[in-house]
């Protein structure tokens, strides 16, 4: 057949939701740019395999209570599929298909040997215990082990996932095949062959991400006034990285809200504070603002650190910044993507600018596959060579074809997907 119109459409209606209709418009948008056949842009529209589960848990009450769990992994083209596990009470199958196709682009942005996934479990994770958590962890890594492995599907931390979860997935992984088997999971705590610096990967890459992005524009990292959505992994020790370049940061927020301070925050008393108090509830510096209002202050970066879809079109005509840096994924919307444009105010688009984490889980695996491991120093500067290739291939693309950073970022990731999927043809 010569192209998809003779060929039967196979809506996936399973999938079908905002976030992953956002991340196929997305990828329409960049398929003319992108050299790839009819024939490989269909298939790379869908994920390869989805994977629903039922996790009873049993409560610290005696109730026993069934968490709905996820994996989707979009594509296996290029190596095992990669991509983080988050708890979260909007987790679906179609938002973890979205976050899937986005790891995939990521991922082959960055010229790592992996395919994207996602999954995570429907929960609200701060209403459960430790031990709660520890059983419902165990319960959906022990439902997933006949499609997870090193070579086949390595999962790594999200949102409201860390360092303990992962140690709970290699634990339960591990126990079953008889033998330690560190490179199932990436994230892992530093004691059982975690990487140095992967706990500060995705925010310190997002500042590389921003530095490079001030040379290009011709301004100053130190003079810039920044303002932070989200306080967690990301957002957190973004803020710091900021300021340990001599940036002021203006205002954070976590899901306690925001603030504000026009003078500049003093960053690293709040993380010692919202580390020991779980967020910035009851901090007392600077003026408290809403996430909307915090949005929409006047400064230079706003760094997106939260979650999906903060930016839209009934917020994007009303943003002061003039840089946006998403270290969350999906966090503007197409309609905001188009408003932006119009305004002139770029975007460092969240496959290039959060690549941070999942390029040192890959420094994690591959210490881990080799059981040979290397310095803090040897992997910041690794990272910080892969950000700055990634970043020059996107800047080039764009101004090349005259297209936003977002889908020049897009075109850099699905011409080495497609490049592959037509070398290796359609099997059988
Ligand atoms: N969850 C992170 C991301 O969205 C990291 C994934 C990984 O390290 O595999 O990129």
């Amino acid at each position: 057949m010569a192209s998809t119109e003779h060929a039967p459409s196979f809506a996936h209606l399973e999938f079908d939701t905002p976030l992953y209709r956002t991340a196929v418009a997305q990828f329409d948008q960049a398929v003319p740019y992108s050299e790839i056949t009819d024939g490989v842009a269909e298939r790379l529209r869908y994920p390869e395999r989805a994977i629903i589960v039922s996790c009873p848990v049993r409560l610290d009450d005696g109730r026993r209570v069934v968490f709905p769990g996820y994996r989707v992994q979009h594509s296996s083209v290029l190596g095992p599929t990669k991509g983080g596990v988050r708890y979260d009470a909007h987790v679906s199958l179609g938002e973890c298909a979205a976050l899937a196709v986005w790891m995939t682009w990521k991922c082959a942005l960055l010229r790592l040997p992996y395919g994207g996934a996602k999954g995570g479990v429907r929960c609200d994770p701060r209403a459960l215990s430790q031990p709660e958590l520890e059983r419902l962890t165990r319960r959906f890594t022990s439902e997933l082990l006949p499609f997870i492995g090193p070579q086949e599907d390595i999962p790594a931390p999200d949102m409201a996932t860390n360092e303990q979860v992962m140690a709970w997935m290699m634990d339960t992984y591990s126990m079953q095949r008889g033998h330690a088997v560190p490179e199932i999971v990436t994230g892992k705590p530093i004691s059982i062959g975690g990487s140095v610096f992967r706990h500060e990967a995705t925010g310190a890459g997002v500042v590389m991400v921003v530095a490079r992005a001030c040379e290009r524009l011709g301004w100053r990292l130190s003079e810039q006034r920044c303002v932070v959505q989200g306080f967690g992994n990301v957002g957190g020790i973004a803020a710091q990285e900021l300021v340990d370049r001599g940036a002021t940061v203006l205002a954070v927020s976590d899901v306690s809200g925001g603030v504000w301070d026009p003078d500049g925050l003093d960053v690293p008393t709040m993380s010692q504070y919202a580390l020991e108090h779980g967020s910035l509830e009851g901090w007392e510096g600077g003026t408290r603002v809403g996430n909307e209002e915090l949005l929409e202050l006047e400064c230079d970066v706003l760094v997106l650190a939260a979650r999906e879809n903060q930016v839209h079109a009934d917020n994007a005509p009303r943003l002061r910044c003039r840089l946006i840096a998403e270290g969350a994924n999906g966090p503007t919307s197409l309609e905001a993507d188009a408003i932006l444009r119009e305004r002139g105010i770029p975007i460092l688009p969240d496959i290039l600018t959060n690549a941070g984490g999942v390029t040192v889980s890959y420094f994690e695996w591959v210490q881990d596959l080799g059981r040979l491991f290397w310095g803090r120093d040897e992997i910041r500067a690794k990272l910080a060579e892969k950000l700055n290739d990634a970043f020059d291939r996107v800047w080039e693309i764009g101004g090349e074809k005259e297209i936003p950073l977002r889908t020049a970022a897009l075109v850099a990731g699905i011409r080495e997907v497609g490049a592959a999927l037509d070398a290796r043809g359609l099997y059988p």
